[in-house]
């Protein structure tokens, strides 16, 4: 059987729309798909620097292939951004593969470490934690936010881009709902053309499933080991459902990303009443200190 496209046979049949399509067609539309959610929510503005957050993993690396090349054609320029959170043999085997990625794709790329930057790596960060309720990966990725702005901040970007895709917008959503933190859901809204540091995220729309298989059909070189304490968080369990449920009832990922834009909506208009700034550095939150210079001042007096 042909592509729906053109003359090539299959190789992606997209279960939700029921298209298939070749290789070549299938990249094709997973590049016009980003580009298309980056127009909408007005990503990008022109001439801009986007500092695009590269891990290692096959969403980080793809997305850096598809922003370098509608940079080409665009008016914008890209650099890649990595941040090193110090987790022994993990970390290291990711650093070497967004090295000769970046390489490869002659893109400038940088590296920047928890330890440089809080004095501490993630396990030291880990072992301060009053308790082992607070997840490793919110410890992670609360550093991780303030890293990336840092390091966007030092080349000159006032865009951040990562690789997170539709599954992980899903999850997150899910994680919100069961801990009780709806203030979180107005942080979800795709459009950040408000904000002076723009956190953007142009694979929001396109499914994980997807991703993987534009990774696997551009040979792109994606780490495969995983996170040590990546099933620590509830979140494998959340995706897992999820899975299921697509499996059973295909579409149903895309249902309920259409629900979050509207929750997300409603939510971030009644956040931005309560809007202010944190007194230690200046960044947006909802209350007096931000939660990055609540979560650091906290692990630094447990070190005294
Ligand atoms: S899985 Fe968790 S701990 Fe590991 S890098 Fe990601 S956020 Fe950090
Ligand atoms: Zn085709
Ligand atoms: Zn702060």
């Amino acid at each position: 059987m042909n592509c729906d496209r053109c003359e090539n046979p299959i190789a992606y049949t997209r279960k939700y729309s029921g298209e298939k399509l070749c290789s070549n067609c299938f990249s094709n539309s997973i590049l016009r798909k980003t580009a298309k959610t980056i127009s909408k929510y007005k990503m990008i503005q022109n001439d801009e620097l986007v500092a695009v957050a590269v891990s290692g993993g096959k969403d980080s690396l793809a997305l850096l292939k598809i922003m370098n090349q509608m940079a080409a054609n665009h008016n914008f320029r890209i650099k890649a951004i990595t941040i090193d959170e110090g987790i022994p043999g993990y970390r290291n085997e990711a650093l070497d593969i967004v090295e000769d990625f970046c390489k490869e794709l002659n893109v400038d790329f940088k590296v920047y470490s928890y330890k440089d930057l809080f004095e501490l790596s993630l396990d030291e960060a880990l072992d301060l934690r009053e308790s082992e309720k607070t997840s490793s990966c919110s410890i992670c990725g609360t550093l991780r936010r303030r890293a990336m702005e840092h390091a966007a901040k030092d080349i000159g970007a006032n865009v951040i881009a990562t690789g997170h895709n539709l599954d992980d917008t899903l999850q997150t959503f899910v994680i919100n709902m069961l801990s009780g933190d709806t203030s979180k859901v107005g942080w979800m809204n795709p459009d950040t053309s408000g904000n002076t540091l723009r956190k953007i995220k142009p694979f929001c729309e396109i499914y994980e499933s997807e991703i993987v298989f534009y990774a696997f059909t551009n040979d792109i070189p994606f780490q495969s080991e995983p996170c040590p304490h990546m099933n620590e968080g509830i979140r494998t369990e959340i995706r897992e459902f999820l899975n299921s449920l697509e499996n059973q009832h295909s579409g149903i990922k895309n249902n309920l990303y259409q629900s979050i834009l509207k929750v997300s909506q409603v939510v971030k208009d009644s956040n931005q009443k309560q809007k202010g700034v944190c007194q230690k550095c200046g960044s947006e939150c909802t209350g007096t200190t931000c939660s990055v210079c609540n979560m650091v001042l906290k692990l630094k007096e447990n070190k005294t």
